[in-house]
C-alpha cells in the first residue's frame, strides 16, 4: 500500500495533520507531509476538503500496461537551441522505438521555439508537442512539471527519457512523484528487454563499484534521467516528416509560485568541457596545483579544455566544475589525454566513451591503461614537455 499527497491539491489547511489518529502528518512549507508509521487508516483521506490524499492498494493491478505506447523525449531547450542531450535522446528513443515498434514524441517547452520542431524529427522523432508560451519561457520546476505531467497523462507514453542535466534532474523527480511511476536516475545504458517489452535502466552503483540494471515493470511510464554524452547523435535526416502539434499549457502565470527576476550566467573563460573536442586531464600525478599550468599549456595548444579527477579537485588544486567522472561531468570528445590519472572506476565511467584515449602514467600497471587507445608509460614531466615541444614545432611556434 502506498499514501500519496498531491502537492498540486494539497493547500496546507492541516486539517488531516489534526485528525491523524496517529499524529504522524506534518505541515513542510505549507505541504502535508506524511511520517513514519502510517497504517493506512484511511482517517486522512476521509478529512481531506481537497482529495488531496489517495492511498493506493495494489497499484500495479490498476495500471493497464497495455494503454502506453510510444517513447517520449523532453526537448530540453537552451538559449533557444537544444541541449546536446536532446539530440541524444531523441536518437536513442529512435533506435528503441524502431526495436518495439512505435513511435517517438518530443516535447519542447519555451517560447518563440517553433523552430526546433523541424530539427526534432530529422533526428527521429515522429511527433513533436510545442508549448511556445511565456509562462514556459524559462524552466521553473513547478511550471514545468505541472505541463509535463498533463502531457505525460494525456499521451500515455510507455516511457519518458529526459536528460541528467540540473534541470532535467530536478524535472524528472517531481514528473515521476506526481504520476506515481519510477524513475532511474542518471542512466549510462538502456536497453530493452524484448520479450517483456521492458525498459533495461542501467546506471552505475555503490559509488560506480558496479552497475545495476533497473525495471519498471508495473508502472508506466517507465521514466529515466540520461546522462549526457553517453548516447550518439544519430544521422539528421531533413526529408524526414511528422505530426507538430502546437499546445497551450494548463498553468497560468498567477498559479506558478517561482517568479524569475534575473538570469546571470556563468562566466565560461575557458572551453566548456562538456562541449570540448580535445581535453586534457590532469591526476593527482601532476604533484602540486601549479602544475596545472603544464596541463593549461598543452590543452591550450591543442584548443582543448582542463579536465581533473576528483583527487585533484578535493585536494583543491582545481575547481570543481573540471571534474570529470561518476560525481563530475561525462565526456566524450575526440581526444582525452589523461596525465598522471590512475583510471578509477569513478573516473572512467566519466570519459571511456571518448574517441582516442591518451594515458600517461608511470605506473604500467595502472587501470588507466586498460582503457587507453595509447598508453605511455613514463613521468609526465618528461613526457608532457616533450609533447608540448612537438606540437609547438608542428604549428611553426619555435
Ligand atoms: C562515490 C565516489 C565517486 C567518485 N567520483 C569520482 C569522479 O567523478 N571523478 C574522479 O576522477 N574520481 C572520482 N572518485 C575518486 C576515485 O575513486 C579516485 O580516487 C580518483 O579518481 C583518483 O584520482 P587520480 O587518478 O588523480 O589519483 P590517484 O589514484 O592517486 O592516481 C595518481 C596516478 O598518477 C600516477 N603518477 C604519479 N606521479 C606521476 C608522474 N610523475 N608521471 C606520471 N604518472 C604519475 C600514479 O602512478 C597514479 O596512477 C570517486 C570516488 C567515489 C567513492
Amino acid at each position: 500500500m502506498e499514501i500519496i499527497i498531491d502537492a498540486e491539491k494539497c493547500t496546507g489547511c492541516t486539517i488531516c495533520s489534526k485528525r491523524c489518529p496517529f499524529a504522524i502528518i506534518k505541515m513542510e512549507n505549507r505541504l502535508a507531509v506524511i511520517g513514519q508509521g502510517c497504517t493506512f487508516c484511511g482517517v486522512c483521506v476521509e478529512a481531506c476538503p481537497f482529495s488531496a490524499i489517495t492511498i493506493y492498494k495494489d497499484q500495479e493491478k490498476h495500471v493497464d500496461l497495455s494503454a502506453y505506447k510510444g517513447i517520449m523525449v523532453f526537448g530540453e531547450v537552451r538559449d533557444k537551441k537544444f541541449a546536446n542531450v536532446a539530440l541524444e535522446l531523441i536518437s536513442k528513443a529512435r533506435e528503441i522505438a524502431d526495436q518495439i515498434k512505435t513511435h517517438v514524441i518530443t516535447v519542447i517547452l519555451g517560447e518563440k521555439i517553433n523552430h526546433l520542431a523541424k530539427e526534432a524529427l530529422s533526428y527521429g522523432s515522429d511527433k513533436v508537442i510545442l508549448i511556445d508560451d511565456p509562462v514556459v519561457k524559462d524552466f521553473r520546476t513547478d511550471a514545468y512539471a505541472r505541463v509535463m505531467v498533463d502531457i505525460i497523462r494525456d499521451q500515455k507514453p510507455e516511457i519518458a527519457l529526459i536528460g541528467a542535466t540540473s534541470i532535467g534532474r530536478d524535472l524528472a523527480a517531481r514528473i515521476a512523484i506526481q504520476l506515481h511511476t519510477g524513475l532511474t536516475a542518471d542512466c549510462t545504458g538502456l536497453d530493452m528487454d524484448m520479450e517483456r517489452r521492458i525498459l533495461l535502466q542501467t546506471r552505475p552503483a555503490f559509488g560506480g563499484n558496479l552497475m545495476a540494471t533497473i525495471e519498471t515493470p508495473y508502472h508506466r511510464p517507465q521514466m529515466a534521467t540520461v546522462r549526457p554524452k553517453v548516447m550518439k547523435i544519430g544521422k539528421r535526416d531533413e526529408s524526414r516528416k511528422g505530426e507538430i502539434l502546437n499546445l497551450k499549457p494548463g498553468i497560468t502565470e498567477e498559479k506558478v509560485r517561482t517568479k524569475i527576476r534575473e538570469i546571470i550566467k556563468q562566466e565560461q573563460g575557458e572551453v566548456n568541457l562538456e562541449e570540448a573536442e580535445i581535453i586534457c586531464t590532469g591526476g593527482r600525478g601532476i604533484h602540486k596545483p601549479e602544475n596545472f599550468s603544464l596541463i593549461r599549456e598543452l590543452a591550450g595548444l591543442l584548443g582543448g579544455a582542463v579536465g581533473a579527477s576528483r583527487a585533484t579537485v578535493d585536494a583543491g588544486w582545481i575547481d570543481a566544475s573540471h571534474q570529470v567522472g561518476q560525481t563530475g561531468k561525462t565526456v566524450a570528445p575526440k581526444l582525452y589525454i589523461a596525465c598522471g590519472v590512475s583510471g578509477a572506476i569513478q573516473h572512467l565511467a566519466g570519459m571511456q566513451t571518448s574517441d582516442i584515449i591518451v594515458a600517461i602514467n608511470k605506473d604500467a600497471d595502472a587501470p588507466i591503461f586498460n582503457v587507453a587507445t595509447y598508453g605511455i608509460v613514463g613521468d609526465l614531466f618528461d613526457v608532457v614537455p616533450a609533447l608540448i615541444k612537438e606540437i609547438k614545432k608542428v604549428k611553426g611556434l619555435e
